[in-house]
């Protein structure tokens, strides 16, 4: 079952915190122990090393005596902090023992310190030990000291005290991050997962054929921006499409009734007898059915050419020889019209596919024939330019309004759609032209000023 982005990323973070939390917490909390272990112990060794030194002072040399009273606060200060001492004097006797003056402190003493270290530190296996130290002041021997306590070391209940706060504040911090962390992933998550459920929507409404819908709100994510982006251009282009889908169906039926509907009331006229079978009024039929027959294989070579159903055969000839070979074929409709015709070039040598590319120019000039007035000129110029032969042609003709001139590459795209109905093109010759250019890694590059003329200029790789 698929999950929504929302929850896997908000459960993720969740995860991912969760987990960097504990690691943090358990690695700090043993190490913090080990440090504090350490320290206690070294305590440990210097608190007895100090009690020993502390209790020889008591002992004066010259009288021979010690100090019992001194003794006696030493070793009861000594039993509240947890250490239990027995002094002998050097005859071996008993001086002092913190069990006989108060029996019930010690085992009250040594009992606690046992329950909290077993409590907290089972893991030390620590027990009630019992060490002898030689006691001695100026290099004589005074007697010996007998220290019970709770080793390797214990703790007391402050200690104990600090360490459960250390503890309880991993807790508080683990929480709190994970708080912070689920509400930050559920604000990320849910900036992600809006504009995606926005596009979702939108998506099905374009693929319903409500080509008008498009993202207005801009998200702030750039990858998202950039999807949303594509999304609009990808519904303008459908939108564009279906325009031109519906424009051609109309176009077509607009182009075919024409001369169907003369050819067949001619034809009618002349079968009822209304009409004489002349030349003139056949030439007209035949004229009219010749438009169609054209318009159909213009149909079909564009078909050909965007179904990729081509295979380009490409040998090396004089693109300069090729366009001579295009112009002589226009030779009459130029000298009909009157237009001054120029071709200036030399010998440039392409490896292209010489019908297509002859394709190319046919239609090329022959636009620049049926859109140039009377006494117009027309100058075709060849030439290298980078790793490009260049075929530019020019005319002094009607020219393209700027907003139209983007759209003349389109299939069925006719520029001021009226004046088009009299030189009757179907909006197919340049949709052809890029087609075939673009399929020899070249381009074709327009410049045009309405009422002044156009210039068209067909890259092709040298
Ligand atoms: P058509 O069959 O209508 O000529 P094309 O695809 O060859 O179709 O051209 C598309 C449109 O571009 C034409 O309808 C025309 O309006 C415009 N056009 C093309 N060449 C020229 C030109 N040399 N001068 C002015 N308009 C042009």
């Amino acid at each position: 079952m698929s999950q929504s982005i929302k929850s896997k990323l908000s459960m993720s973070i969740a995860i991912i915190v969760i987990f960097t939390v504990l690691l943090i917490s358990i690695l700090s909390n043993l190490t913090i122990k080990s440090q504090f272990t350490k320290y206690k112990e070294k305590q440990q060794v210097m608190k007895i090393e100090e009690l020993v030194d502390s209790i020889e002072h008591q002992y004066d040399v010259k009288e021979n005596k010690w100090n019992e009273e001194s003794i006696y606060n030493i070793g009861m200060s000594a039993l509240h902090e947890g250490y239990i001492i027995k002094i002998y004097n050097k005859n071996n006797s008993i001086l002092w023992d913190a069990e006989v003056a108060n029996m019930q402190l010690c085992n009250e003493v040594i009992g606690e310190i046992c329950k909290l270290m077993e409590n907290n530190f089972q893991v030390l296996n620590g027990e009630v030990m019992s060490k002898k130290y030689e006691l001695s002041k100026f290099g004589n021997d005074i007697g010996t000291m007998e220290i019970k306590y709770y080793g390797p070391f214990f703790l007391s209940q402050n200690d104990s005290e600090f360490i459960k706060a250390l503890n309880y504040i991993f807790v508080v911090i683990g929480i709190i991050s994970l708080i912070i962390a689920v509400f930050i992933g559920h604000l990320l998550s849910r900036n992600i997962s809006k504009p995606i459920l926005n596009m979702i929507g939108v998506t099905k409404h374009i693929a319903k054929g409500d080509y008008e819908y498009r993202f207005d709100k801009d998200t702030k994510l750039k990858e998202l921006s950039e999807l949303q982006n594509s999304i609009n251009l990808m519904a303008d282009s459908i939108e564009k499409q279906e325009n031109l889908r519906k424009q051609l169906t109309a176009d077509m039926a607009h182009e075919l009734r024409t001369p169907l509907t003369s050819v067949s009331t001619h034809l009618e006229a002349m079968i009822t007898g209304l009409w004489e079978p002349s030349e003139e009024r056949l030439e007209s039929c035949y004229e009219e059915l010749n438009r169609i027959t054209t318009l159909v294989k213009d149909l079909e070579r564009l078909a050909n050419v965007e179904n990729g159903c081509y295979k380009l055969q490409k040998s090396h000839f004089d693109m300069f020889e090729l366009v001579k070979r295009v112009s002589a074929n226009f030779e009459y409709k130029i000298k009909e019209k009157k237009i001054q015709f120029e071709l200036i070039g030399e010998e440039v040598i392409i490896k292209a596919d010489q019908d297509r590319i002859f394709q190319v120019v046919t239609n090329i000039l022959s636009n620049a024939i049926k859109y140039t007035r009377e006494e117009d000129k027309i100058i075709i110029k060849l030439y290298k330019e980078f790793q490009y032969a260049v075929c530019e042609i020019v005319d002094t003709g009607i020219g393209i309004s700027q907003e139209e001139v983007n759209h003349i590459f389109e299939r069925f795209y006719r520029a001021d759609k009226s004046r088009n109905r009299k030189t009757g093109g179907a909006g197919i010759g340049l949709a052809i032209v890029k087609s075939i250019v673009e399929a020899h890694n070249g381009k074709v590059e327009v410049d045009s000023v309405l009422g002044e003329g156009s210039s068209f200029k067909v890259y092709l790789p040298l």
